[in-house]
């Protein structure tokens, strides 16, 4: 203990490879006086026992371009540092037994080509060449990706805490944290019994037991433990075969939840199984440490059978041992990194899912760096803690959510999924109204949403191809446009900003001009100081010192936390008022009589982006000219207790429903941009085409990065030619046989009868005029190319 520091920049909490992958880029980007702390040994926790696979085909750009450089690091590392990380690159195969599964590791395939990864798909015969012990009866497909490989993943996290020390990183091990400080609100240390380390920054990267050290400072960290299983054999003479030193490369059997490689000449076959068992933390003991959990044969028998079915050799094979360790999840699959909102200087990073190995060296890398520049440097919101809200962090939702979680951890991907558990953690105020009305709902950041108005007929089967919704969508559109059609927003977050300096304050902070008249509505962005944008929102002015801010449905912690960060001397108060009200769209041509059907007051006639008072039968409220579809309409602010009479009064004048489904095909038609989509961190509104929204001399953040900024990269609107061509996310364009962009939001377009797609592409074509529509374009989704066109103009007034 005595040789513990009294001080540190940045002192790291935990020793699996997480922390040591932060402490070592930490280090290597140049940065001095760091601690690592481990409560036992480095590696002890769930990192020792992990199976090492490291594969780089993801359905997400973030995660594919974080593994592509942990396995450029992996590789180098041994000749830095003179340990090696046991790198084998030995490809992986993922094979499909239905259709649905092929289409979606074909559509990794095309992902990964966007970053210039190549996997080939291959057919049962040639996948049997590459895995001989496989039967291959069901398999209609697989791909064959030969940058993968494996991992000993306690030689990874040695490695990096060697690169580390040989940085001057002090290490100290058998060194448990039992208390975090803080001073003003701002993390100020942490505590070792008696010794206390003041610290500047500390780093929370504590696996499992992350959630419990997060809340020592009152952080929010939503994880929970389930038990994973997989079994390791004895020699097997099919192995042996293969010949000394040969490997065979990971399968992948998602659809049987099996994966499989081969060890110490025997198998390792581990599962995702759909029914998995979550594990409270307090069932664990205190001194856990290179310790696994107990064999649970009844558990893995049903995935013991699937195995014999893929690989028969197993039959022969003598089990060494069936390995049951800890791992943590999260509430949405992804991994957590990034600042604590609640805790200025304390970082976090945890939950990652079952790919803490592979992901380890690229998000170590990205949090190092996100410590240093203050904000990340890279694309990373799917994996951004500010997501998840204080109210998500509940114990009874994490240990209903978390086992479904893991269960589903091979699940295709299909537009329209969501979890089953945990539902109903934040409710619309005219929730009930939505749910007798036929809603389908979908869970995102807690919220039920309203994704259309079919039922469960309308949804299923779910598919990568024509969805079951399409008419029920058709229908709801056509109401947006013609009728007047309710649209749930409510899980918009509202934050409320009041004070003297409220207008300097905003105009600050935000790049439209802020000081509009009382009863107007300005549209802007929250940037960084880089001038990427990290929010898009709405502005109300409600009085001289008064605001409201609609921001993004989930931005809420994300806004509240750049809103302190930039309040400084100016004197004004911000307050998350999100559950005080809801807001319903009302969209159509007929919105605005059926508005005035509900009130015996005169329905004002609002000028476009300014709002008014409003009576909705029984309920008061205030109305917004605008929309979130760009068709048009009103945007109904009302008290939540308030609410339901106002729905119902809607409702009884004629008033119909759409959901997120139709909002969200009217809105890319529109060429409207979404933050997470068009817009993020590192994407200027110039280059989102927002730029005639930036009020430049107001000394908003971010406003020097936009001067004198000619984007080459450009958001634009995208038709396809062929009524075929299903795309999500993230396709990779072409032109003239290059990669030249990626889809960035898309959906079925009921105007064109194709599919429509805002897009960001890297290199615009020379001398490009707003009016113009490029041909000649061509995006790849589930390796098919389909030809399709773009225009910086909205794809409803440029492709008519
Ligand atoms: C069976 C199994 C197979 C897996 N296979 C793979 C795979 O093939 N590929 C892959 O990518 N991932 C795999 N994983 C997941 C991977 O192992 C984890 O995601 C990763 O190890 C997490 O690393 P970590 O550093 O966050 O956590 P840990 O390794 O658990 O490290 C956290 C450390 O924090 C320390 N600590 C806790 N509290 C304190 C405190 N108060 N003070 C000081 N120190 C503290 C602990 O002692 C521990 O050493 C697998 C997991 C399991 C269980």
């Amino acid at each position: 203990m005595s040789t513990l520091p009294s001080h540190a920049r940045t002192v790291v909490i935990g020793g699996g490879v997480i922390g040591c992958s932060i402490a070592y880029h930490l280090a290597r980007e140049g940065r001095t006086d760091i601690v690592v702390l481990e409560r036992s040994k480095l590696t002890s926790g769930t990192t020792w026992h992990a199976a090492g696979l490291v594969r780089m085909l993801r359905p997400s750009a973030t995660l594919t371009k974080l593994i592509n450089y942990s396995i450029d690091l992996y590789g180098e590392l041994e000749r830095e540092t003179g340990q090696a990380t046991g790198w084998t690159q030995t490809g992986s195969l993922t094979l499909a037994t239905n259709p649905g599964r092929l289409t979606n590791i074909k559509r990794q395939v095309s992902l990964g080509r966007a970053f210039g990864l190549e996997a080939e798909v291959v057919d049962g015969a040639r996948a049997k060449e590459l895995w001989p012990l496989i039967e291959t009866d069901d398999v209609i497909g697989a791909v064959w990706s030969p940058a993968d490989g494996r991992v000993n993943p306690s030689d990874v996290a040695l490695a990096l805490s060697k690169g580390a020390r040989a940085r001057g990183v002090q290490i100290f091990e058998d060194t448990a944290v039992t208390g975090l400080q803080k001073k003003a609100g701002r993390i100020s240390g942490v505590e070792v019994g008696d010794h206390v380390i003041e610290a500047d920054e500390v780093v929370i990267a504590c696996g499992l037991w992350s959630r419990e050290v997060a809340a020592m400072a009152g952080a929010h960290m939503p994880l929970y433990a389930c038990e994973h299983f997989y079994i390791l054999t004895k020699p097997l003479a099919e192995v042996q075969a293969l010949g000394k030193g040969a490997h065979l490369p990971t399968l992948n059997d998602q659809d049987a939840f099996l994966y499989a490689r081969d060890d110490v000449e025997g198998l390792l076959v581990g599962c995702f199984e759909p029914h998995a068992k979550g594990l409270p933390l307090d069932s664990l003991p205190k001194d856990f440490s290179f310790d696994l959990l107990d064999e649970d044969w009844d558990h893995f028998m049903p995935m013991m059978e699937n195995a014999l079915r893929r690989i028969p050799a197993l039959e022969q094979a003598e089990v060494r041992m069936l390995l049951n360790g800890p791992e943590s999840f999260t509430l949405d699959s992804q991994f957590m990194l990034g600042e604590s909102p609640e805790v200025p200087g304390l970082f976090l990073m945890g939950g990652m899912n079952s790919t803490g190995i592979a992901l380890a060296g690229g998000a170590g890398k990205a949090m190092a760096e996100w410590i240093i520049a203050g904000e990340p440097t890279m694309e990373l919101n799917e994996a951004d803690i500010r997501r998840f809200s204080p109210e998500m962090n509940v114990l009874g939702a994490l240990e209903a959510r978390i086992p479904e979680v893991l269960g589903r951890h091979y699940d295709n991907p299909f537009p329209g999924r969501s979890m089953d558990t945990a539902r109903g953690q934040r409710r619309s105020p005219i929730h009930a109204g939505l749910v007798a009305a036929g809603a389908r709902f979908e869970s995102r950041g807690g919220w039920e949403r309203a994704v259309h108005f079919g039922g469960e007929a309308a949804h299923l089967p779910l598919s990568f191809s024509v969805p079951a919704w399409r008419d029920q969508v058709a229908a709801e559109v056509e109401a947006c446009r013609s009728g007047a059609a309710i649209l749930d927003q409510s899980a918009f977050g509202k934050i409320m900003v009041q004070g003297p300096d409220a207008c300097d304050f905003l105009n600050h902070l935000c790049a439209a001009q802020m000081d509009i008249a009382e009863g107007r509505i300005a549209y802007t962005q929250i940037l960084n100081t880089r001038g990427g944008v990290e929010s898009d929102l709405t502005v109300q002015r409600h009085g001289p010192e008064t605001y409201l801010l609609i921001v993004g449905a989930g931005e809420v912690v994300r806004d509240l936390k750049r809103m302190r960060e930039t309040r400084g001397d100016f004197r004004v108060e911000f307050t998350d008022v999100t559950s005080g009200y809801a807001i319903v769209g009302l969209a159509g041509a007929q919105a605005r009589d059926v508005l005035q059907e509900t009130s015996n007051t005169p329905i004002p006639q609002l000028k476009r982006f300014h709002f008014a008072p409003v009576e909705i039968g029984l309920a008061r409220g205030w109305a917004g000219r605008l929309s979130f579809t760009g068709e048009e309409g009103y945007e109904l602010y009302i008290p939540s207790d308030m609410a339901m009479a106002a729905y119902e009064a809607l409702v009884e004048a004629g008033a119909s429903h759409a959901g997120l489904y139709a909002s969200g095909s009217l809105r890319i038609e529109s060429g409207f941009r979404a933050f997470g989509h068009e817009l993020t961190p590192g994407t200027t509104p110039q280059e989102a085409g927002l730029g005639a929204f930036c009020a430049l001399g107001t000394d908003f953040v971010g406003e020097d990065a936009l001067k004198d900024h000619d984007p080459r990269r450009q958001v634009v609107s995208l038709l396809f030619d062929d009524p075929d061509a299903i795309p999500i996310h993230d396709e990779p364009i072409y032109f003239d046989g290059k990669v030249v962009g990626q889809i960035t939001s898309a959906a079925w377009s009921y105007r064109f009868d194709r599919s429509v797609a805002l897009a960001m592409l890297t290199s615009l074509p020379e001398g490009l005029q707003d009016g113009d529509v490029i041909p000649g374009f061509e995006v790849e989704i589930a390796c098919n190319r389909y030809s399709a066109r773009i225009s910086r103009k909205p794809a409803k007034e440029a492709f008519q």
